[in-house]
């Protein structure tokens, strides 16, 4: 064992060592945006990440892995989801492949499943997703309410989410509820009023779906102001379908994140980077409806801060892979790999306003990914393959 560099009164707990290529986001650490280390080692002390270096220097621990000359990451950080709901569109789907337009109203379809699922039935999908997530890397997850659209429904969701990640967002201003169909304003008055009163104890975040087709700026401006006076931070699904007012709103409003930014003028592209509100691109809702996908190059070269997040749904992006949407953004946004995998960590930190996750420092949380292969890069150019070896969250091997 090569000499302690570090005094500590207790050795530490396991040092992960053998790393080819550490991405740790942080460029004192290394070379590059990335801050990537060759040769690296990690030292991680209960929950938290004690040490990062090289090898050569690292500090004697109780335990000891081997990595092999495989990479390591920061665990992805996906900050959009929306995981608390039942049913299935695959039917859907089918016809959109056969050439139908997606739109907002087929989210009415999930809407009336989830109400009529049980407690347990939503809490094993919240948790089966999750998993399914954890195993492919992803050691935070933002997630959504906003298929339930009724007080009751709506708080339920958010209590289901709280047990599964402390991300959680309420969105039930997802598309106006069917029963208010001729009287949005109606709608709007129920989500600001009884039905935030009652989710507000359960989330971080407040979310709008601005959209035609779902609400306009007008109502997503009363809604998240609504929200944030009862200490929600605004986030807006923004752009996604057309131009709109999304972008603005979010950036006006000091939203973290706008998300989806598909469809923007140079005016949105010129706010978002010169604000804090983060660009979120969700490829897979475009790969699943076959539609145009943003410009991430565009948004990078105006210096915009950008992520990746899945937007996990079973309507418009029923993947939980983060791997897929780095793919994605690397093949068809412009992204180089390096931007894709700081997107889809250090991006998605930026974007749910975290510092002590998506990157790998002394102090982070000990979220890691190591993957079956000697860098990042291979996240892109092996896409689909399963390249997550072990994943540690808050120093817990969990997959
Ligand atoms: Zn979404």
């Amino acid at each position: 064992m090569t000499p302690q560099l570090k005094d500590t009164t207790a050795p530490m707990a396991t040092a992960i060592t053998n790393i080819s290529s550490l991405v740790t986001n942080n460029p004192s650490l290394g070379r590059g945006p990335l801050g990537l280390i060759d040769d690296a080692a990690v030292v991680i002390d209960g929950d938290r990440i004690a040490w990062v270096g090289t090898t050569s220097k690292a500090p004697a621990t109780d335990s000891h892995i081997d990595a092999g000359g495989r990479a390591v990451l920061p665990g992805f950080v996906d900050s959009h989801s929306h995981l608390v709901f039942a049913g299935d569109r695959t039917a859907e789907f089918n016809a959109r492949m056969e050439g139908r337009a997606y739109s907002a109203g087929g989210i009415r379809t999930t809407v009336a499943a989830t109400r009529a699922a049980s407690d347990a039935e939503l809490e094993a999908t919240v948790a089966r997703y999750v998993a399914e997530a954890l195993r492919q890397g992803t050691t935070t997850m933002e997630t959504k309410s906003g298929y339930g659209l009724t007080v009751e429904d709506e708080a339920r969701a958010l209590r289901i989410a709280a047990r599964h990640t402390d991300e959680v967002t309420f969105l039930g201003a997802h598309i106006v509820a069917p029963e208010y169909a001729d009287d949005p304003a109606g709608y709007v008055d129920l989500v600001t009023g009884p039905m935030l009163d009652a989710c507000a104890p359960h989330a971080r975040w407040v979310d709008v779906f601005c959209e035609r087709g779902a609400f306009d700026g007008d109502q997503a401006r009363t809604i998240l102001t609504a929200g944030a006076a009862r200490g929600l931070t605004p986030r807006v699904h923004a752009n996604q379908l057309g131009p709109g007012p999304g972008v603005q709103l979010a950036v006006e409003l000091g939203a973290a994140s706008a998300d989806h930014c598909t469809h923007l003028t140079d005016a949105d592209v010129d706010a978002l980077a010169s604000g804090d509100t983060v660009a979120t691109l969700l490829p897979g809702a475009e790969f699943s409806t076959r539609a145009r996908y943003p410009d991430a190059r565009r948004l990078l070269d105006a210096g915009a801060t950008v992520a990746l997040s899945t937007d996990c749904n079973p309507g418009s992006s029923f993947t939980s892979s983060m791997p897929f949407c780095i793919a994605l953004a690397v093949r068809d946004m412009g992204m180089t790999p390096d931007e894709a995998v700081y997107a889809a960590t250090a991006g998605g930190a930026r974007a749910l306003r975290r510092t002590d996750v998506g990157r790998v420092a002394e102090g982070a949380r000990a979220d890691l990914l190591l993957l079956d292969a000697p860098s990042h890069v291979h996240l892109a150019y092996r896409p689909g393959v399963p390249l997550a070896s072990a994943v540690w969250r808050a120093g817990v091997k969990v997959a």
